[in-house]
């Protein structure tokens, strides 16, 4: 049964699709050897006039419950692919992850009709990576053919929030996932927690064994970021380099950013300092 407060929500979130007054931001993903951007992560908001900023984990799930999600994920794709050219055109050159849920997944045609707004938006496949969390009424493993689908294609696959799912290590083994996002979880005490940092450590080493990219999401401080660069994870994500912005903000937000890049990297991260001190 839905909730009363979630029948205005809901009627509210189905408005604001039908009539176009979703919108996305856009948060960069930036390589940790040297600081360029190499992709943004798309991400829905819905500002509305009467209840006001209301967060995805509140409207996803409302619209994956209530028949909403196919239309939300087409309209969020269409309107990323299509920023993605624009970026390109204006000599951008980077990729687009966007977030997908699981449900969409069981549908077998899912995969023909993402290539197909690919093509219509002329974005190249190879430029475009999915991000999955699991969710669904099925396990992700049961969607292994979907999944080489969307490989076949071109378009790469991200693991979200890895560690907190039950996503187990043999479904990473026989997935065909090209990226692993260690959940920001796992980065809040990495600096004072030796065992976090093994943690974070055996991700990025895991990741890198299977042959993929490791990216920390949710990085917020700079010893967070140099920490991350020392065991060797290849992408950060988090307030720390930019929260979720404006496209039109991306190039501004970009000259700034290669001007803070060579400060941030010059010291050593806290912990690491700590240690050096010790054996001094
Ligand atoms: P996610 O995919 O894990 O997205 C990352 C979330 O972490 C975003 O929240 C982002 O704003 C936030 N974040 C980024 N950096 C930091 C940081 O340094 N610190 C902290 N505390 N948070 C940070 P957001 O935008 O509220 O999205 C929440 C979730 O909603 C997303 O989690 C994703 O699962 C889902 N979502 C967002 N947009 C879409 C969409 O278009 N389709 C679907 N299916 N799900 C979406
Ligand atoms: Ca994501
Ligand atoms: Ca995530």
């Amino acid at each position: 049964m839905i909730a009363a407060a979630d029948i205005g929500m809901l009627d509210g979130f189905e408005r604001a699709l039908i009539n176009n007054r979703l919108h996305l931001a856009y948060q960069p993903k930036i390589s940790l050897v040297d600081g360029t951007l190499k992709r943004v992560e798309a991400l829905v908001r819905w500002d509305d006039p009467v209840l006001g900023s209301i967060p995805p984990s509140r409207f996803v799930p409302l619209a994956e419950r209530n028949g909403l999600i196919d239309p939300l994920t087409q309209w969020g794709l269409r309107t990323a692919l299509r920023q993605w050219r624009e970026w390109h055109a204006a000599g951008i050159d980077i990729c687009l992850a966007f977030n997908i849920s699981a449900l969409s997944l069981e549908h077998l045609d899912f995969p023909d009709l993402v290539e197909r707004m690919c093509r219509a938006l002329e974005v190249p496949t190879e430029r475009l990576v999915l991000e999955l969390t699991e969710g669904g009424t099925q396990p992700l493993i049961k969607m292994m053919d979907t999944l080489t689908r969307f490989r076949i294609k071109g378009i790469g696959l991200a693991i979200d929030d890895f560690g907190t799912g039950y996503s187990t290590l043999m479904q990473l083994r026989q997935l065909p996932f090209t990226e692993l996002k260690i959940d920001r979880f796992f980065l809040t005490d990495m600096i004072a927690s030796a065992d976090s940092r093994l943690i974070v450590k055996t991700m990025i080493d895991l990741a890198h064994g299977l042959g993929l990219t490791a990216t920390a999401e949710g990085v917020e401080t700079e010893d967070q970021l140099r920490l991350l660069r020392l065991l060797g994870c290849d992408v950060a994500q988090g307030y720390l380099i930019a929260t979720p912005l404006a496209p039109e903000a991306l190039g501004e937000w970009y000259s700034e950013w290669q001007e803070r890049w060579p400060k941030l990297t010059k010291s050593l991260p806290a912990i690491a300092r700590k240690q050096a001190n010790a054996r001094a």
